[in-house]
């Protein structure tokens, strides 16, 4: 079971990954994009970070939405609405659990996902957050339906993650503002699929 403490240990974990990471990202971003997502990233899980005491109160489901609302509120650009559905639709699909089974973890991932897709409209190969989560969620689902435990689905998913956020690197952007270099954005790799990667692997050092 994974428990309400450890949602609030991954938030933290992730905004933490996320300001170490912060020159990382912005550097990303700046050979294909507008040298932002760093600061966005950084903006919006700082407020989440400051936030965490209040919104320890809540049960997991509002905890996420709570993190939603702060994202969408304070980050600018792509990013912000992407993350905010990920969290808000990951916040409607674990409403009323104290606690979560792996089934609700998959519901959770897979909800999350579904939130980005409906928002962003990309598709896999378009050089996008979507990159890294779909490889990882994918994984994780896979290996919790073999049976084995949310700490083994999580790392894997995390080395699936991390083999997405790579493999956007030979990609041509096809959705976001580095859509706009066309073929100029090969060689480089995606930032929002690299912080997606921290994301995941900050919930598998939260779940070990
Ligand atoms: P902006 O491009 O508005 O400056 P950020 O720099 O914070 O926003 O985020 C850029 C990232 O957003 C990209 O690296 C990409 O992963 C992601 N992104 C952009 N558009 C989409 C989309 N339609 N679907 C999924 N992800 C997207
Ligand atoms: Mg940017
Ligand atoms: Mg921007």
């Amino acid at each position: 079971m994974v428990t309400k403490e450890q949602i609030l240990q991954w938030l933290q974990q992730f905004a933490s990954a996320i300001a170490q990471n912060k020159e990382y990202l912005t550097q990303l971003d700046a050979a294909i994009g507008d040298a932002d997502h760093g600061i966005n990233m950084d903006r919006g899980f700082q407020k989440v970070a400051n936030q965490l005491s209040n919104f320890a109160a809540q049960d997991i489901s509002s905890i996420l939405k709570s993190v939603s609302m702060t994202l969408i509120s304070s980050v600018g650009g792509a990013s912000g609405p992407l993350y905010g559905s990920f969290f808000l639709r990951a916040s409607t699909a674990v409403i009323g659990k104290q606690e979560l089974s792996n089934e609700d973890m998959v519901s959770l991932l897979q909800a999350g996902l579904d939130g980005v897709l409906q928002r962003g409209k990309a598709q896999l190969s378009d050089k996008t957050m979507i990159d890294a989560l779909s490889p990882a969620v994918t994984t994780f689902t896979q290996i919790i339906r073999e049976g084995k435990t949310t700490t083994e689905a999580i790392q894997q998913a995390t080395v699936a993650a991390e083999q997405g956020m790579k493999a956007t690197i030979p990609m041509v952007a096809k959705k976001g503002r580095a859509s706009y270099l066309g073929d100029r954005s090969i060689n480089r790799q995606d930032p929002g699929a690299t912080s997606v990667y921290l994301m995941i692997q900050s919930l598998s050092e939260v779940l070990v």
